[in-house]
């Protein structure tokens, strides 16, 4: 291989490794994003039976608030026993106020229900917790992990750039713009091998003529079909 060709493999080779390292490092905020989906999941779970939770509660005190009227009313309701004159009337009283004690019973069964779920509740809501503690931990190292990875990344292509500053100046001007409008043709591959009469860059077959060629000449040979730089290795 000529020594023009030469910089031209190592060229190429620099900007294959550009691409991939910046795609690299595109890729990372997508990966963080894709591992935040258990946090944000635990959160809403948690919101769910937080909703629950003050459902009940809410429900509590309306049930308490209504177990004092009733002790009100079962108060008042005895305080007036005194008046009473009549056996008859008196019967009734005690069934009115036995009536209301009645309600009174089942409304303590309830308040006793609803006290018994927000204990239970309670305990889900704190594992609930934990568990947003857990994910935001794990993604957090994650994060960290990642952070990491795109800073070796980076560095890298620092290097690659410097490393292709270096090599492009070496190459004639001319040539190096050919290079580049090739590159850009191609989706970023202007440098081909050729083996077996066939250019890898398009795999269309080169002229027998032209395969020799690109070993015995000191020009640059490109390809008919797809205008690469070709080279042989063999
Ligand atoms: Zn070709």
């Amino acid at each position: 291989m000529n020594e023009k060709m030469n910089l031209l493999v190592a060229l190429q080779e620099i900007d294959l490794s550009i691409v991939e390292k910046t795609r690299m490092l595109q890729e990372i905020p997508r990966e963080i994003n894709r591992y935040q989906s258990p946090l944000r999941k635990a959160e809403e779970d948690f919101r769910k039976e937080e909703a629950r939770l003050r459902d009940l509660e809410k429900k509590k005190r309306d049930k308490e608030r209504e177990l004092q009227e009733i002790a009100d009313r079962i108060e008042k309701l005895k305080g007036r026993t005194g008046d009473i004159k009549s056996n008859k009337e008196y019967q009734a009283h005690l069934k009115e106020i036995e009536k209301i004690e009645k309600e009174q019973y089942l409304k303590e069964d309830d308040l006793l229900y609803l006290m018994e779920e927000l204990e239970k509740l309670s305990a889900v809501l704190e594992e609930k917790k934990a568990r947003i503690g857990e994910e935001q931990k794990r993604l957090d190292e994650i994060k960290a992990d990642l952070d990491g990875k795109a800073k070796t990344i980076e560095a890298e292509l620092h290097e690659l750039k410097q490393k292709r500053n270096t090599l492009a100046k070496q190459i004639d001007p001319s040539l190096y713009d050919s290079y580049m409008e090739t590159l850009e043709r191609t989706d970023g591959v202007a440098v081909a091998e050729a083996d077996n009469e066939v250019c890898l860059g398009c795999h269309m077959s080169i002229p027998p003529q032209l395969y020799v060629e690109i070993k015995t000449t000191d020009e640059l040979c490109r390809c008919p079909q797809c205008g690469r730089f070709l080279y042989r290795k063999s």
